[in-house]
């Protein structure tokens, strides 16, 4: 096993947005002392769960995400310590927290980055207070300025901003506001996603006429494109923008087919070909990794010697088919697009995608040498990635 990242999922949250139905629990109600009992209890098993692993791993960025994992203060610092320590991450290696604006104070984020983060990932969402106040954030874009000077003033000179786009009752106005707001700041890295509502979140219940239609979600997309790129962003990823050498090297690893490690309740890894996944919820996440049993329905998957994978859930070994699908489809997220040669050598070809490719080719969705979305693609990527699979 060669390089690789850590991922380590903070499952809690103040309350639920609106959006979300990620696996995260809304800890907002629960009482200060149950609250603290709950973390402390969460961070030392996810601690365990990091010795119980035994991998080759020569990991080289470390990812602290969630939920709001700045919702743990500064009970994530020696945390963050003794991760770093356990799997060798040095000063040089990329170690990303994520935190939500106004869950954090200045204090806080110079202990981060003393104990060596130094990425720092801030869900901003919009500029607007109306807008973030209907998704349910519990911020508002003063609160996020606060955190972000605090962010500077505490040495953090990697600092990517989330955004989203399509929201019920933005405008394109609106939303070129918000990324005029955004690149005065000139953040190292920006991540742009359109809406998605999830299953079981409170706005699947709204109508479908209040999302703004499709053509007008495009046009807040190509319009992203192009502010972006003239104020000298490189667009490298679908959704993913950054002043040139701040690409995520931690999601680069996702996209060019890395091996990475997840730790805690319902976080995913991918090891060596094989995907496996945590046990959630929390508590059937804590009540496993406290037994330390290894699960053998899993063993076919995960080699003995790898230790005990105490709070594996499932597994799946992907065939040489899906694994080139799945190396293509993520290969087109990027940008440069696809090496066919070197992709040709890694992970073989299908003879169906020459067809595939020339349709879409033909359709002005694909540039082939190298293969690559167009702009036209770009903006029906999934409709382009579809094909693959089918295909
Ligand atoms: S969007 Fe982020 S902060 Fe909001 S509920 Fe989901 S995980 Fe938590």
């Amino acid at each position: 096993m060669s390089s690789a990242g850590i991922y380590t999922h903070f499952p809690f949250c103040q309350q639920r947005c609106h959006y979300c139905s990620f696996r995260s629990q809304a800890v907002g109600s629960l009482p200060e002392d149950e609250r603290e009992a709950l973390f402390a209890e969460y961070l030392a098993a996810v601690r365990k769960e990091a010795e119980l692993w035994q991998l080759p791993l020569k990991p080289t960025t470390l990812y602290l995400g969630g939920g709001t994992p700045s919702l743990l203060k500064l009970h994530l610092v020696p945390f963050l310590k003794v991760l770093k320590q356990r799997f060798g991450i040095g000063d040089h290696h990329e170690v990303t927290v994520e935190a939500n604006p106004a869950t954090v104070t200045g204090e806080e984020l110079a202990a981060l980055r003393e104990a060596g983060a130094n990425r720092l990932s801030l869900g901003l969402q919009s500029t607007h207070n109306n807008l973030l106040e209907a998704c349910g954030r519990l911020h508002s874009f003063e609160d996020f300025l606060e955190t972000w000077n605090a962010a500077r003033r505490a040495g953090f000179e990697n600092v990517s901003l989330d955004l989203i786009y399509g929201l019920p009752g933005q405008t394109l106005a609106d939303w070129e506001n918000t990324l005029a707001d955004v690149l005065a700041l000139r953040p190292e890295h920006i991540s742009l996603y359109a809406l998605t509502v999830e299953e079981g979140s409170r706005w699947e219940a709204l109508p479908q006429g209040a999302f703004p239609p499709d053509e007008e979600v495009a046009a807040e997309y190509e319009l992203a494109c192009e502010l972006l790129e003239a104020d000298g962003y490189l667009h490298y990823e679908l959704s993913n923008w950054a002043l040139p050498g701040k690409e995520s090297r931690h999601n680069l690893l996702y996209w060019t087919g890395g091996d990475y490690l997840g730790l805690g309740a319902a976080a995913h890894s991918h090891l060596s070909g094989f995907r496996v996944w945590n046990s959630w919820p929390t508590s059937l996440y804590l009540e496993k990794v406290k037994k330390e049993s290894r699960p053998l329905a899993y063993s076919w998957a995960l080699p003995f010697a790898w230790g005990k994978w105490a709070a594996t859930e499932g597994g799946e070994g992907l065939s040489l088919e899906d694994k080139r699908a799945e190396a293509l489809i993520l290969g087109l997220r990027l940008i440069r697009g696809v090496d066919e040669t070197a992709f040709r050598a890694r992970y073989g070809w299908s003879e169906k995608w020459d067809e595939e490719i020339g349709f879409l080719a033909e359709k002005g969705l694909v540039f082939t040498d190298p293969l690559r979305l167009s702009k036209q693609g770009l903006l029906l990527a999934n409709q382009v990635f579809l094909r693959f699979l089918e295909g």
